[in-house]
């Protein structure tokens, strides 16, 4: 997940604080608003004491060997090895360390439950047991908890997989921070006939045993721009023999400017930032060409798709006035360009039920929206889903520092909610879909 996201939610986390709580009342919380016997037995399912050091030991183990995008082999092994115990099949390599398991009936429908592997090159600052062992690689972004959590669910799931009406796919993605992972993971097959995905992501800004998501636009659409305006360089004392790129750079930074603050509806929250500039060597020099860099990001595709179209139109036709020439590259190659994280209506309805059954109403939140991004959102540009933010702060323990922090710190207390949550929405959402199918065929 996009740094910027997690950095912006201190203020957010700081009116959550007053509803930081115990294991002790999480499982009470987990189990006093139950209303069917099956919810009530995956609760019980993912607080058993092996369930839950099954749980630890498995995120410690990756913790301590953190692996960067495309390069989680030994995770993969890892998460392989525990769905060989467990009994669950998969399929590997996908995206070249990525699992897809499967559990059910085999038969439609499928759902999707999602989680990511990489870590980030950061140097670990926790002195802790299980500090990652590997120089300048950290899991801060709580991506081992994504894994653990998930297998959590597979491990409840696989031991009431006779309940199951329908098959739920597994998704052990890499390279979320790298935003290519899930677009691998869909060009091999991951979602072919799913009709619905969910995913969790750890959040410090809220208490251990609170969630937060919202319906629709959630998280804004990421792009990056790259312009090289072309003129002619020369003496910078004779200005007419040349053509000056950089008149023509700056006149295009001060006009990109007027996208957001006079062609967009205020009430519609988009950025535009200009955030590298590059041009010429020395004082009386007037450079061939000059570079400039930026971000976009929106949360409503047609705005977003009409920021870059319009950022194109005024570098090429800035460059053009000033009589230089101007290419772009959107760094498609580099970095995709990640959709706004949309969450469909229904899931996310669902998501919020299941939550509310396992934690309690007034620990499920409506979380505002961020100006951060995920690549959760390539599979919910193609099937429905919902993304559901999960607490791990922890005041107690110190459990505060925002992710891609080298002092981020994740509040293990989360894996037996995570795993229940994941495990209780397949269940649920699988058996509204059959009902829903026999429906149809009446
Ligand atoms: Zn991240
Ligand atoms: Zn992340």
């Amino acid at each position: 997940m996009d740094l910027l996201y997690l950095s912006l939610y201190i203020s957010c986390a700081i009116i959550n604080m007053g509803f930081a709580s115990s294991l002790q009342s999480f499982q009470y919380m987990m189990s006093r608003s139950l209303n069917s016997s099956i919810a009530d037995e995956i609760v019980q399912l993912a607080n058993l004491p092996e369930t839950v050091l099954w749980m630890k030991d498995i995120r410690r183990q990756i913790h301590e060997h953190p692996e960067l995008a495309f390069e989680e082999f030994n995770t993969s092994a890892l998460i392989r090895r525990n769905l060989d115990e467990i009994g669950v099949e998969y399929r590997w390599p996908v995206a070249d360390t990525g699992v897809i398991a499967s559990i059910g009936t085999g038969a439609p429908p499928f759902i999707a439950l999602r989680a990511d592997m990489d870590a980030l090159p950061i140097q670990e600052l926790v002195e802790w047991e299980h500090k990652s062992k590997l120089e300048g690689k950290m899991h801060a972004c709580g991506h081992d908890a994504h894994v653990t959590m998930l297998l959590g669910a597979a491990r409840i799931l696989h031991s009431i997989k006779s309940t199951l009406q329908g098959t739920v796919v597994l998704i052990f993605q890499p390279a979320e921070e790298r935003g290519e992972g899930a677009l691998r993971m869909i060009k091999e097959g991951a979602i072919e006939n799913v009709e619905a995905i969910f995913s969790m992501h750890l959040a410090t800004q809220f208490p251990t045993g609170v969630v937060a998501s919202r319906a629709g636009e959630f998280l804004a659409g990421c792009g990056g721009f790259r312009a090289k305006i072309c003129g002619k360089g020369g003496h910078a004392a004779i200005p007419q023999d040349t053509v000056d790129p950089i008149l023509a750079a700056a006149a295009s930074i001060i006009s990109l400017q007027n996208i957001v603050s006079r062609e967009t509806d205020p009430l519609d929250s988009q950025v535009l930032s200009v955030s590298k500039v590059s041009a010429g060597s020395a004082f009386n020099v007037i450079p061939d060409s000059a570079l400039i860099a930026g971000t976009f990001r929106a949360f409503k595709k047609k705005g977003f798709n009409a920021l870059k179209q319009r950022i194109e139109e005024i570098i090429v036709n800035q460059a053009a006035v000033s009589q230089c020439t101007a290419e772009l590259d959107f760094l498609e190659g580099e970095h995709p360009r990640i959709p706004p994280t949309v969450n469909d209506e229904r899931v996310y309805e669902h998501a919020r039920h299941v939550s509310s059954q396992i934690l309690g109403d007034e620990n499920v939140k409506v979380a505002p929206q961020y100006m951060g991004s995920e690549d959760f959102a390539f599979y919910l540009d193609q099937i429905p889903g919902s993304l559901l933010l999960i607490g791990t702060r922890n005041e107690k323990a110190r459990y505060t520092h925002p992710a891609h922090s080298p002092f981020y710190s994740v509040d293990e207390d989360v894996f037996p909610i995570g795993a229940a949550i994941h495990a209780a929405f397949a269940h649920s959402y699988l058996l509204n879909l059959t009902k829903e199918h026999q429906h149809i065929s009446c």
